[in-house]
Protein backbone atom coordinates (compact mmCIF):
# COMPACT_ATOMS: atom_id res chain seq x y z
CA UNK A 1 0.00 0.00 0.00
CA UNK A 2 1.22 3.39 -0.62
CA UNK A 3 1.78 5.68 2.35
CA UNK A 4 -1.14 7.73 2.51
CA UNK A 5 0.57 10.57 4.20
CA UNK A 6 3.25 10.03 1.19
CA UNK A 7 0.52 10.40 -1.27
CA UNK A 8 -1.62 13.29 0.27
CA UNK A 9 1.04 15.05 0.54
CA UNK A 10 1.55 15.44 -3.34
CA UNK A 11 -1.86 14.82 -5.33
CA UNK A 12 -0.19 16.27 -8.27
CA UNK A 13 1.67 13.58 -9.64
CA UNK A 14 1.22 12.75 -12.86
CA UNK A 15 3.37 9.90 -14.37
CA UNK A 16 5.82 11.08 -17.22
CA UNK A 17 4.13 8.15 -19.29
CA UNK A 18 0.96 9.55 -18.82
CA UNK A 19 2.08 13.20 -19.66
CA UNK A 20 3.26 12.17 -22.84
CA UNK A 21 0.48 10.02 -23.88
CA UNK A 22 -1.52 13.13 -22.89
CA UNK A 23 0.57 15.38 -25.64
CA UNK A 24 1.49 18.53 -25.96
CA UNK A 25 1.19 20.75 -22.89
CA UNK A 26 -1.75 22.59 -24.90
CA UNK A 27 -3.63 20.26 -23.99
CA UNK A 28 -3.24 20.37 -20.45
CA UNK A 29 -3.76 24.21 -20.29
CA UNK A 30 -6.68 25.17 -18.12
CA UNK A 31 -7.39 21.45 -16.99
CA UNK A 32 -6.35 20.32 -13.51
CA UNK A 33 -2.94 17.53 -13.19
CA UNK A 34 -4.83 14.59 -12.66
CA UNK A 35 -3.17 12.44 -9.43
CA UNK A 36 -0.87 9.68 -11.18
CA UNK A 37 -2.22 6.30 -11.16
CA UNK A 38 -0.09 4.79 -8.61
CA UNK A 39 -0.27 1.11 -9.02
CA UNK A 40 0.89 1.30 -12.87
CA UNK A 41 3.84 2.94 -11.87
CA UNK A 42 4.60 0.68 -9.37
CA UNK A 43 4.15 -2.22 -11.72
CA UNK A 44 6.90 -0.33 -14.20
CA UNK A 45 9.13 0.33 -11.61
CA UNK A 46 8.36 -3.32 -10.40
CA UNK A 47 9.54 -4.87 -14.17
CA UNK A 48 12.61 -2.07 -14.08
CA UNK A 49 13.65 -4.05 -11.14
CA UNK A 50 12.54 -7.03 -11.85
CA UNK A 51 14.33 -6.73 -15.80
CA UNK A 52 17.56 -5.47 -13.31
CA UNK A 53 17.66 -8.67 -11.36
CA UNK A 54 17.07 -10.87 -14.05
CA UNK A 55 20.21 -9.17 -16.41
CA UNK A 56 18.15 -7.98 -19.39
CA UNK A 57 19.69 -4.53 -19.00
CA UNK A 58 23.35 -5.85 -17.60
CA UNK A 59 24.58 -5.05 -14.38
CA UNK A 60 23.31 -3.14 -12.18
CA UNK A 61 24.17 0.58 -12.35
CA UNK A 62 23.87 3.02 -9.34
CA UNK A 63 22.20 6.48 -9.64
CA UNK A 64 23.47 10.02 -7.83
CA UNK A 65 21.23 12.01 -7.41
CA UNK A 66 22.80 15.71 -6.50
CA UNK A 67 20.47 18.19 -5.30
CA UNK A 68 21.78 21.68 -6.13
CA UNK A 69 22.89 22.79 -8.90
CA UNK A 70 25.60 25.57 -7.11
CA UNK A 71 29.41 25.30 -7.22
CA UNK A 72 29.24 22.32 -4.80
CA UNK A 73 26.64 20.40 -6.98
CA UNK A 74 28.62 20.97 -10.00
CA UNK A 75 32.29 19.96 -9.17
CA UNK A 76 30.49 16.60 -7.56
CA UNK A 77 28.96 15.90 -10.98
CA UNK A 78 32.32 16.76 -12.16
CA UNK A 79 33.90 14.24 -10.56
CA UNK A 80 31.16 11.51 -10.74
CA UNK A 81 31.09 11.86 -14.62
CA UNK A 82 32.46 9.20 -16.66
CA UNK A 83 32.34 6.78 -13.89
CA UNK A 84 31.27 3.22 -15.31
CA UNK A 85 28.49 2.09 -13.44
CA UNK A 86 26.99 5.10 -12.05
CA UNK A 87 24.52 7.33 -13.67
CA UNK A 88 24.35 10.89 -11.94
CA UNK A 89 21.96 13.57 -12.02
CA UNK A 90 21.73 16.54 -10.51
CA UNK A 91 18.61 19.10 -9.69
CA UNK A 92 18.59 22.85 -9.43
CA UNK A 93 15.48 24.68 -7.50
CA UNK A 94 16.05 27.45 -9.70
CA UNK A 95 15.76 28.29 -13.19
CA UNK A 96 19.28 28.72 -13.63
CA UNK A 97 22.74 27.14 -12.26
CA UNK A 98 25.39 28.52 -10.06
CA UNK A 99 23.58 28.94 -7.04
CA UNK A 100 25.12 32.16 -5.75
CA UNK A 101 27.20 32.90 -8.70
CA UNK A 102 24.53 34.78 -10.23
CA UNK A 103 24.57 37.67 -12.70
CA UNK A 104 21.77 40.24 -13.52
CA UNK A 105 21.02 42.49 -16.50
CA UNK A 106 18.93 45.28 -17.08
CA UNK A 107 17.19 47.60 -19.21
CA UNK A 108 18.98 45.92 -22.64
CA UNK A 109 22.38 45.30 -21.47
CA UNK A 110 23.56 46.61 -17.71
CA UNK A 111 25.08 43.79 -16.03
CA UNK A 112 26.02 43.06 -11.97
CA UNK A 113 27.42 39.85 -10.85
CA UNK A 114 25.14 40.06 -8.08
CA UNK A 115 26.45 37.29 -5.85
CA UNK A 116 30.18 36.37 -6.05
CA UNK A 117 32.21 38.90 -8.06
CA UNK A 118 35.36 36.77 -8.85
CA UNK A 119 36.82 33.58 -8.71
CA UNK A 120 40.83 33.01 -7.06
CA UNK A 121 42.37 29.93 -7.09
CA UNK A 122 43.61 28.54 -4.21
CA UNK A 123 45.29 24.55 -4.96
CA UNK A 124 46.84 24.82 -8.81
CA UNK A 125 45.93 21.06 -8.82
CA UNK A 126 42.66 21.12 -7.99
CA UNK A 127 39.58 20.06 -9.96
CA UNK A 128 38.04 24.03 -9.74
CA UNK A 129 41.54 25.36 -10.92
CA UNK A 130 41.27 22.86 -13.80
CA UNK A 131 37.29 23.51 -14.42
CA UNK A 132 38.73 27.35 -14.68
CA UNK A 133 41.77 27.09 -17.28
CA UNK A 134 39.04 25.26 -19.50
CA UNK A 135 37.00 28.62 -18.97
CA UNK A 136 39.41 30.95 -19.60
CA UNK A 137 40.77 29.08 -22.84
CA UNK A 138 37.57 29.34 -24.23
CA UNK A 139 36.96 32.90 -23.22
CA UNK A 140 34.24 32.13 -20.58
CA UNK A 141 36.41 33.61 -17.99
CA UNK A 142 39.54 35.66 -17.78
CA UNK A 143 41.32 37.51 -15.36
CA UNK A 144 40.10 41.00 -14.15
CA UNK A 145 43.48 43.64 -13.60
CA UNK A 146 43.64 47.10 -12.65
CA UNK A 147 43.95 50.02 -15.86
CA UNK A 148 44.96 52.91 -16.59
CA UNK A 149 42.62 55.73 -18.43
CA UNK A 150 44.22 59.03 -20.18
CA UNK A 151 47.61 58.24 -17.65
CA UNK A 152 45.23 58.69 -14.47
CA UNK A 153 45.77 55.77 -12.09
CA UNK A 154 42.43 54.02 -11.98
CA UNK A 155 41.04 50.80 -11.16
CA UNK A 156 43.01 49.76 -8.33
CA UNK A 157 42.22 46.67 -6.34
CA UNK A 158 42.25 45.06 -3.40
CA UNK A 159 42.17 45.55 0.73
CA UNK A 160 41.57 48.41 2.35
CA UNK A 161 40.50 50.09 6.10
CA UNK A 162 38.18 52.55 6.80
CA UNK A 163 38.50 55.80 8.96
CA UNK A 164 36.44 58.15 10.03
CA UNK A 165 36.83 61.46 8.59
CA UNK A 166 37.94 64.45 10.87
CA UNK A 167 35.50 66.89 9.44
CA UNK A 168 32.41 65.41 10.02
CA UNK A 169 33.05 61.80 11.82
CA UNK A 170 31.83 60.23 8.69
CA UNK A 171 33.27 56.76 7.95
CA UNK A 172 35.48 56.78 4.55
CA UNK A 173 38.03 54.61 3.08
CA UNK A 174 41.08 54.93 4.20
CA UNK A 175 43.42 55.33 0.89
CA UNK A 176 46.47 54.84 3.06
CA UNK A 177 45.74 51.27 4.03
CA UNK A 178 44.88 50.17 0.49
CA UNK A 179 46.88 46.94 -0.02
CA UNK A 180 46.27 45.67 -3.83
CA UNK A 181 45.57 41.98 -4.61
CA UNK A 182 48.59 42.02 -6.81
CA UNK A 183 50.97 42.49 -3.74
CA UNK A 184 48.94 39.86 -2.09
CA UNK A 185 49.68 37.88 -4.90
CA UNK A 186 46.00 37.29 -5.80
CA UNK A 187 44.70 36.79 -9.09
CA UNK A 188 41.20 37.69 -9.92
CA UNK A 189 38.93 35.64 -12.64
CA UNK A 190 35.63 36.81 -13.36
CA UNK A 191 33.09 35.28 -16.29
CA UNK A 192 32.23 36.88 -19.75
CA UNK A 193 29.89 38.28 -19.99
CA UNK A 194 29.14 37.64 -16.37
CA UNK A 195 29.97 35.12 -13.52
CA UNK A 196 26.71 32.92 -14.41
CA UNK A 197 28.55 31.91 -17.53
CA UNK A 198 31.30 29.92 -15.78
CA UNK A 199 28.63 27.65 -13.44
CA UNK A 200 27.03 27.20 -17.57
CA UNK A 201 30.23 26.44 -18.62
CA UNK A 202 30.87 23.68 -16.24
CA UNK A 203 27.97 21.65 -16.63
CA UNK A 204 28.05 21.63 -20.62
CA UNK A 205 31.76 21.69 -21.44
CA UNK A 206 33.30 20.44 -18.62
CA UNK A 207 31.06 17.70 -17.67
CA UNK A 208 29.28 17.52 -20.78
CA UNK A 209 26.04 17.20 -19.14
CA UNK A 210 23.23 16.23 -21.45
CA UNK A 211 19.66 18.54 -20.04
CA UNK A 212 16.67 16.44 -20.41
CA UNK A 213 12.96 17.65 -19.99
CA UNK A 214 11.64 17.01 -16.65
CA UNK A 215 9.30 14.36 -18.00
CA UNK A 216 12.46 12.72 -18.90
CA UNK A 217 14.88 12.87 -16.48
CA UNK A 218 16.14 9.91 -14.70
CA UNK A 219 14.07 7.41 -17.04
CA UNK A 220 17.07 7.25 -20.34
CA UNK A 221 19.99 8.06 -19.26
CA UNK A 222 22.96 7.14 -21.27
CA UNK A 223 25.33 5.60 -19.07
CA UNK A 224 27.96 7.70 -18.05
CA UNK A 225 26.86 10.93 -19.27
CA UNK A 226 25.50 13.13 -16.23
CA UNK A 227 21.80 14.76 -16.36
CA UNK A 228 21.18 18.51 -15.35
CA UNK A 229 17.54 19.74 -14.69
CA UNK A 230 16.87 23.10 -13.73
CA UNK A 231 13.43 24.09 -12.22
CA UNK A 232 13.32 20.76 -9.92
CA UNK A 233 12.53 21.32 -6.40
CA UNK A 234 13.27 18.18 -4.16
CA UNK A 235 11.89 17.33 -0.99
CA UNK A 236 10.25 14.70 1.23
CA UNK A 237 13.41 11.91 0.82
CA UNK A 238 12.26 8.87 1.44
CA UNK A 239 14.32 5.36 2.34
CA UNK A 240 13.40 2.59 0.60
CA UNK A 241 15.51 -0.66 1.57
CA UNK A 242 18.22 -0.52 3.65
CA UNK A 243 20.84 -1.47 1.16
CA UNK A 244 21.11 -5.09 1.93
CA UNK A 245 18.17 -5.68 -0.27
CA UNK A 246 15.70 -5.26 1.74
CA UNK A 247 12.96 -3.16 0.07
CA UNK A 248 9.89 -1.58 1.73
CA UNK A 249 7.19 -1.53 0.27
CA UNK A 250 5.48 2.03 1.85
CA UNK A 251 5.77 4.17 -0.93
CA UNK A 252 4.34 5.33 -4.53
CA UNK A 253 7.48 3.88 -5.70
CA UNK A 254 6.77 0.10 -5.22
CA UNK A 255 9.12 -2.16 -4.33
CA UNK A 256 12.49 -0.88 -5.10
CA UNK A 257 15.62 -2.66 -4.68
CA UNK A 258 16.90 1.47 -4.94
CA UNK A 259 17.98 3.08 -1.36
CA UNK A 260 16.24 6.15 -1.94
CA UNK A 261 13.19 8.04 -3.14
CA UNK A 262 11.78 11.18 -3.09
CA UNK A 263 9.67 13.87 -4.85
CA UNK A 264 11.18 16.49 -7.08
CA UNK A 265 8.51 19.17 -7.62
CA UNK A 266 9.01 20.17 -11.49
CA UNK A 267 8.62 23.46 -13.49
CA UNK A 268 8.67 23.01 -17.12
CA UNK A 269 6.52 25.27 -19.90
CA UNK A 270 4.90 27.09 -17.06
CA UNK A 271 3.40 24.05 -15.09
CA UNK A 272 4.20 22.03 -12.00
CA UNK A 273 4.35 18.61 -11.18
CA UNK A 274 5.68 16.04 -8.92
CA UNK A 275 8.07 13.56 -10.09
CA UNK A 276 8.91 10.70 -7.79
CA UNK A 277 12.56 9.70 -8.58
CA UNK A 278 15.04 6.70 -6.90
CA UNK A 279 18.34 6.49 -6.65
CA UNK A 280 21.16 4.57 -4.45
CA UNK A 281 23.22 7.87 -3.51
CA UNK A 282 22.40 11.28 -2.52
CA UNK A 283 24.54 13.99 -2.64
CA UNK A 284 23.05 17.42 -0.73
CA UNK A 285 25.46 20.48 -2.14
CA UNK A 286 22.99 23.12 -0.61
CA UNK A 287 24.04 26.18 1.42
CA UNK A 288 23.98 24.60 5.58
CA UNK A 289 20.33 25.29 6.59
CA UNK A 290 18.89 23.02 3.48
CA UNK A 291 20.78 20.79 4.09
CA UNK A 292 20.10 20.43 7.68
CA UNK A 293 16.44 20.75 6.86
CA UNK A 294 16.47 18.07 3.93
CA UNK A 295 18.43 15.65 6.20
CA UNK A 296 15.91 16.96 9.42
CA UNK A 297 12.72 15.29 6.90
CA UNK A 298 14.47 12.64 5.78
CA UNK A 299 11.67 9.31 6.28
CA UNK A 300 13.91 6.41 7.27
CA UNK A 301 12.21 2.56 6.75
CA UNK A 302 9.42 2.82 9.37
CA UNK A 303 8.85 -0.34 11.56
CA UNK A 304 5.17 -0.31 11.51
CA UNK A 305 5.25 0.38 7.73
CA UNK A 306 6.42 -3.05 7.46
CA UNK A 307 4.60 -6.34 6.56
CA UNK A 308 5.42 -8.39 9.79
CA UNK A 309 7.04 -7.09 13.08
CA UNK A 310 10.60 -6.60 12.00
CA UNK A 311 13.34 -8.42 14.37
CA UNK A 312 15.33 -6.93 17.38
CA UNK A 313 18.29 -7.47 14.71
CA UNK A 314 16.27 -4.99 12.33
CA UNK A 315 14.69 -2.47 14.89
CA UNK A 316 19.13 -2.44 15.87
CA UNK A 317 19.58 -1.64 12.36
CA UNK A 318 16.93 1.39 12.05
CA UNK A 319 17.97 2.51 15.52
CA UNK A 320 22.18 2.78 14.05
CA UNK A 321 20.32 4.40 10.71
CA UNK A 322 18.87 7.13 12.73
CA UNK A 323 21.82 8.05 14.49
CA UNK A 324 24.02 8.07 11.40
CA UNK A 325 21.58 10.38 10.40
CA UNK A 326 21.19 12.83 12.68
CA UNK A 327 25.43 12.98 12.66
CA UNK A 328 25.18 13.95 8.98
CA UNK A 329 22.04 16.28 10.23
CA UNK A 330 23.82 18.36 12.95
CA UNK A 331 27.20 18.54 10.89
CA UNK A 332 25.12 20.77 8.80
CA UNK A 333 23.04 22.56 11.22
CA UNK A 334 26.25 23.70 13.36
CA UNK A 335 26.30 26.28 10.55
CA UNK A 336 24.25 29.03 9.81
CA UNK A 337 24.15 31.69 7.27
CA UNK A 338 24.90 35.17 7.62
CA UNK A 339 22.48 36.90 5.37
CA UNK A 340 23.85 39.97 2.73
CA UNK A 341 22.55 42.50 0.76
CA UNK A 342 23.39 43.26 -2.65
CA UNK A 343 23.50 46.43 -4.12
CA UNK A 344 23.39 46.87 -7.86
CA UNK A 345 23.77 50.27 -9.33
CA UNK A 346 24.52 52.31 -12.35
CA UNK A 347 25.25 55.57 -12.67
CA UNK A 348 24.79 58.33 -15.40
CA UNK A 349 28.92 59.25 -15.21
CA UNK A 350 31.89 57.45 -14.43
CA UNK A 351 32.28 58.09 -10.92
CA UNK A 352 36.44 58.58 -11.19
CA UNK A 353 37.32 56.28 -8.47
CA UNK A 354 40.57 54.65 -7.60
CA UNK A 355 39.66 51.81 -7.19
CA UNK A 356 37.99 48.82 -9.40
CA UNK A 357 37.41 46.66 -6.34
CA UNK A 358 38.08 47.11 -2.93
CA UNK A 359 37.25 44.31 0.10
CA UNK A 360 36.81 46.62 3.40
CA UNK A 361 39.35 44.90 6.20
CA UNK A 362 37.60 43.88 9.26
CA UNK A 363 36.29 45.06 12.03
CA UNK A 364 34.19 46.96 9.33
CA UNK A 365 33.08 50.21 10.74
CA UNK A 366 30.79 50.84 8.19
CA UNK A 367 27.45 49.57 6.44
CA UNK A 368 29.65 48.17 3.43
CA UNK A 369 32.17 45.78 3.24
CA UNK A 370 32.84 45.25 -0.37
CA UNK A 371 32.55 47.30 -3.58
CA UNK A 372 33.28 46.53 -7.69
CA UNK A 373 32.89 48.61 -10.51
CA UNK A 374 31.50 46.26 -12.83
CA UNK A 375 31.65 48.24 -16.28
CA UNK A 376 35.69 47.31 -15.60
CA UNK A 377 35.05 43.82 -15.69
CA UNK A 378 36.33 42.51 -19.09
CA UNK A 379 33.59 42.77 -21.81
CA UNK A 380 31.09 44.29 -19.85
CA UNK A 381 31.88 47.81 -20.97
CA UNK A 382 30.91 46.96 -24.53
CA UNK A 383 27.59 45.19 -23.17
CA UNK A 384 26.71 48.23 -21.23
CA UNK A 385 26.93 50.18 -24.31
CA UNK A 386 24.01 49.16 -25.40
CA UNK A 387 22.29 49.06 -22.65
CA UNK A 388 23.11 52.94 -21.77
CA UNK A 389 21.26 53.80 -25.34
CA UNK A 390 18.42 52.32 -24.05
CA UNK A 391 18.58 53.61 -20.57
CA UNK A 392 19.03 57.33 -22.00
CA UNK A 393 16.35 57.06 -24.05
CA UNK A 394 14.27 55.94 -21.41
CA UNK A 395 14.83 58.51 -18.56
CA UNK A 396 14.72 61.42 -22.01
CA UNK A 397 18.60 62.35 -21.77
CA UNK A 398 20.29 62.51 -24.79
CA UNK A 399 22.08 59.23 -26.13
CA UNK A 400 25.51 59.46 -24.39
CA UNK A 401 26.57 55.36 -25.20
CA UNK A 402 29.39 53.93 -22.93
CA UNK A 403 29.25 57.00 -20.80
CA UNK A 404 28.02 55.62 -17.20
CA UNK A 405 29.18 53.15 -14.77
CA UNK A 406 27.68 49.73 -13.02
CA UNK A 407 28.80 48.92 -9.34
CA UNK A 408 27.43 45.90 -6.78
CA UNK A 409 27.98 47.02 -3.22
CA UNK A 410 28.29 44.29 -0.74
CA UNK A 411 26.40 45.53 3.10
CA UNK A 412 28.24 44.17 6.34
CA UNK A 413 27.22 41.18 8.32
CA UNK A 414 26.03 43.51 10.74
CA UNK A 415 23.56 45.49 8.35
CA UNK A 416 22.41 42.90 6.88
CA UNK A 417 21.17 41.39 9.84
CA UNK A 418 20.09 44.42 11.25
CA UNK A 419 18.13 45.21 7.83
CA UNK A 420 17.33 41.77 6.89
CA UNK A 421 13.26 42.38 6.28
CA UNK A 422 13.49 46.11 4.69
CA UNK A 423 11.85 46.14 1.53
CA UNK A 424 14.53 45.88 -1.27
CA UNK A 425 13.76 49.62 -2.62
CA UNK A 426 14.52 50.73 1.25
CA UNK A 427 17.24 48.69 1.43
CA UNK A 428 18.58 49.88 -2.21
CA UNK A 429 18.12 53.89 -1.29
CA UNK A 430 19.96 52.94 1.97
CA UNK A 431 22.85 51.27 1.18
CA UNK A 432 23.51 53.37 -2.07
CA UNK A 433 23.77 56.40 0.16
CA UNK A 434 26.33 54.45 2.27
CA UNK A 435 28.34 54.03 -0.65
CA UNK A 436 28.65 57.24 -2.36
CA UNK A 437 29.48 58.58 1.60
CA UNK A 438 32.11 55.75 1.49
CA UNK A 439 33.62 56.80 -1.39
CA UNK A 440 32.72 60.57 -0.78
CA UNK A 441 31.06 60.91 -4.21
CA UNK A 442 27.70 62.28 -2.52
CA UNK A 443 28.24 65.98 -3.09
CA UNK A 444 26.59 68.38 -5.51
CA UNK A 445 27.69 67.66 -9.33
CA UNK A 446 28.33 63.64 -8.73
CA UNK A 447 27.26 61.19 -11.03
CA UNK A 448 23.42 60.21 -10.37
CA UNK A 449 22.36 56.87 -9.66
CA UNK A 450 19.97 55.60 -12.99
CA UNK A 451 18.88 52.16 -11.88
CA UNK A 452 18.96 51.02 -7.85
CA UNK A 453 18.36 47.98 -6.46
CA UNK A 454 19.32 45.38 -4.06
CA UNK A 455 19.05 41.88 -3.54
CA UNK A 456 19.02 40.09 -0.30
CA UNK A 457 20.98 36.86 0.41
CA UNK A 458 18.94 35.08 2.98
CA UNK A 459 22.25 32.74 3.54
CA UNK A 460 25.31 34.22 1.92
CA UNK A 461 28.22 33.50 4.00
CA UNK A 462 28.26 30.01 6.20
CA UNK A 463 28.69 31.25 10.47
CA UNK A 464 29.30 28.81 12.96
CA UNK A 465 25.67 28.31 14.89
CA UNK A 466 25.26 30.90 17.31
CA UNK A 467 22.87 29.00 19.60
CA UNK A 468 25.82 26.91 20.91
CA UNK A 469 26.95 27.08 23.99
CA UNK A 470 29.48 29.91 24.89
CA UNK A 471 27.38 32.08 22.21
CA UNK A 472 24.76 34.07 24.34
CA UNK A 473 21.94 36.20 22.14
CA UNK A 474 24.07 35.58 19.57
CA UNK A 475 26.52 37.33 21.09
CA UNK A 476 30.27 37.24 19.43
CA UNK A 477 32.50 36.21 22.21
CA UNK A 478 36.45 36.80 21.42
CA UNK A 479 37.81 34.94 18.24
CA UNK A 480 40.67 34.34 20.34
CA UNK A 481 39.63 31.59 22.49
CA UNK A 482 40.51 28.24 21.56
CA UNK A 483 37.00 27.13 21.71
CA UNK A 484 35.53 29.77 19.54
CA UNK A 485 38.28 29.37 17.02
CA UNK A 486 36.95 25.54 17.13
CA UNK A 487 33.93 26.51 16.64
CA UNK A 488 34.35 28.90 13.88
CA UNK A 489 35.77 25.99 11.51
CA UNK A 490 33.85 24.91 8.64
CA UNK A 491 31.14 21.89 9.61
CA UNK A 492 33.03 18.79 8.93
CA UNK A 493 32.69 15.05 10.01
CA UNK A 494 36.68 13.59 9.93
CA UNK A 495 38.59 16.69 8.61
CA UNK A 496 37.20 15.77 4.82
CA UNK A 497 35.53 19.02 3.00
CA UNK A 498 32.06 17.45 2.66
CA UNK A 499 30.32 15.22 4.98
CA UNK A 500 29.28 11.36 3.79
CA UNK A 501 27.67 8.47 5.68
CA UNK A 502 29.16 5.62 3.20
CA UNK A 503 26.52 3.02 4.95
CA UNK A 504 23.40 5.35 4.26
CA UNK A 505 24.91 6.69 0.87
CA UNK A 506 23.62 10.29 1.87
CA UNK A 507 26.44 12.92 1.71
CA UNK A 508 26.37 17.00 1.91
CA UNK A 509 29.12 19.75 0.54
CA UNK A 510 29.12 23.21 0.09
CA UNK A 511 30.81 26.53 1.38
CA UNK A 512 29.89 25.54 4.40
CA UNK A 513 31.81 22.43 4.73
CA UNK A 514 34.84 23.31 3.45
CA UNK A 515 35.64 27.73 3.04
CA UNK A 516 34.47 30.88 2.21
CA UNK A 517 34.00 31.02 -1.72
CA UNK A 518 33.04 29.86 -5.00
CA UNK A 519 36.42 27.68 -5.68
CA UNK A 520 36.36 26.05 -2.06
CA UNK A 521 32.58 25.02 -2.48
CA UNK A 522 33.74 23.10 -6.39
CA UNK A 523 36.53 21.22 -4.35
CA UNK A 524 33.88 20.03 -1.58
CA UNK A 525 31.95 19.17 -4.48
CA UNK A 526 34.45 17.32 -6.11
CA UNK A 527 35.78 15.65 -2.88
CA UNK A 528 32.33 14.32 -1.97
CA UNK A 529 31.64 13.23 -5.81
CA UNK A 530 35.11 11.14 -5.30
CA UNK A 531 34.31 9.42 -2.37
CA UNK A 532 31.11 8.65 -3.53
CA UNK A 533 32.50 6.77 -6.45
CA UNK A 534 35.28 4.72 -4.71
CA UNK A 535 32.66 3.34 -2.52
CA UNK A 536 30.67 2.33 -5.38
CA UNK A 537 33.64 0.74 -6.97
CA UNK A 538 34.87 -0.96 -3.85
CA UNK A 539 31.27 -2.44 -2.93
CA UNK A 540 30.81 -3.94 -6.70
CA UNK A 541 34.48 -4.88 -6.22
CA UNK A 542 33.16 -7.16 -3.10
CA UNK A 543 30.12 -8.12 -5.02
CA UNK A 544 31.76 -9.27 -8.01
CA UNK A 545 34.86 -11.34 -5.29
CA UNK A 546 31.65 -13.18 -3.42
C1 LIG B 1 27.02 38.45 -2.03
C2 LIG B 1 28.03 37.33 -2.17
C3 LIG B 1 29.30 37.62 -2.63
C4 LIG B 1 30.24 36.60 -2.78
N1 LIG B 1 31.47 36.90 -3.29
C5 LIG B 1 32.32 35.90 -3.59
C6 LIG B 1 33.51 36.15 -4.33
O1 LIG B 1 33.77 37.26 -4.76
N2 LIG B 1 34.33 35.09 -4.59
C7 LIG B 1 34.02 33.81 -4.20
O2 LIG B 1 34.78 32.88 -4.49
N3 LIG B 1 32.91 33.56 -3.51
C8 LIG B 1 32.04 34.56 -3.21
N4 LIG B 1 30.88 34.29 -2.56
C9 LIG B 1 30.65 32.95 -2.01
C10 LIG B 1 30.27 31.95 -3.11
O3 LIG B 1 29.30 32.49 -3.94
C11 LIG B 1 29.76 30.71 -2.43
O4 LIG B 1 30.73 30.26 -1.48
C12 LIG B 1 29.51 29.55 -3.38
O5 LIG B 1 28.90 29.99 -4.56
C13 LIG B 1 28.66 28.52 -2.65
O6 LIG B 1 28.33 27.48 -3.53
P1 LIG B 1 27.45 26.23 -3.02
O7 LIG B 1 27.29 25.33 -4.17
O8 LIG B 1 28.05 25.69 -1.78
O9 LIG B 1 26.04 26.83 -2.59
P2 LIG B 1 24.97 27.65 -3.44
O10 LIG B 1 25.64 28.53 -4.40
O11 LIG B 1 24.07 28.27 -2.45
O12 LIG B 1 24.20 26.53 -4.26
C14 LIG B 1 23.19 25.75 -3.70
C15 LIG B 1 22.15 25.47 -4.76
O13 LIG B 1 21.21 24.52 -4.27
C16 LIG B 1 19.92 24.87 -4.75
N5 LIG B 1 18.93 24.24 -3.86
C17 LIG B 1 18.68 24.53 -2.56
N6 LIG B 1 17.71 23.70 -2.09
C18 LIG B 1 17.35 22.88 -3.10
C19 LIG B 1 16.39 21.83 -3.23
N7 LIG B 1 15.64 21.42 -2.20
N8 LIG B 1 16.27 21.21 -4.44
C20 LIG B 1 17.04 21.57 -5.50
N9 LIG B 1 17.96 22.58 -5.42
C21 LIG B 1 18.12 23.22 -4.24
C22 LIG B 1 19.93 26.39 -4.68
O14 LIG B 1 18.94 26.94 -5.54
C23 LIG B 1 21.35 26.71 -5.14
O15 LIG B 1 21.42 26.89 -6.54
C24 LIG B 1 29.91 35.29 -2.42
C25 LIG B 1 28.62 34.99 -1.97
C26 LIG B 1 27.69 36.00 -1.85
C27 LIG B 1 26.29 35.68 -1.41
Amino acid sequence: MASPAWTEAHPAVVSPRLRRARGSFGRRRGCPVTVRAVSSQRESKNDNAAREGSGDRGPERKRVVIVGGGMAGLGCLDALKGHAHVDVTLLESTRVLGGRVRSKTALGALAWDTGASYFTVKEESGPFAKALRAAVAAGVVQTWSRDTEDGELTGAMGTASTRRRSSDGRVVVDDASFRSFEAQKKRLYVGVPGAAAFPAFVAERVVGASFPEASWVGDDQKPGVPEVLCGAHVDRVKQLGDGAGNAWPVHPHGVSRRRWGFMARCKEGGHMWYKPLECDAIVFATNAHAVASLLGQVELGNPSDDPGDPSPLVRAKRRVAAERLERLRSAAARTRGAACWSLTVAFDAPLRLKYDALKLRAPFDGDIVFIANESSKPRRGAAASAGWGYRWAEVGRAPATGAGECWVAHASPAWSAEHCELPPGEAAAKLCAAFLSLVERDGAGDPEPVHCKATRWRFAFPTPDEDEPGRENGREEKKTTKAAKERAKPARINSAPYVFDPSLMLGACGDWASGPGAGDAYESGAALGAAVAKRFAASRAADEAA
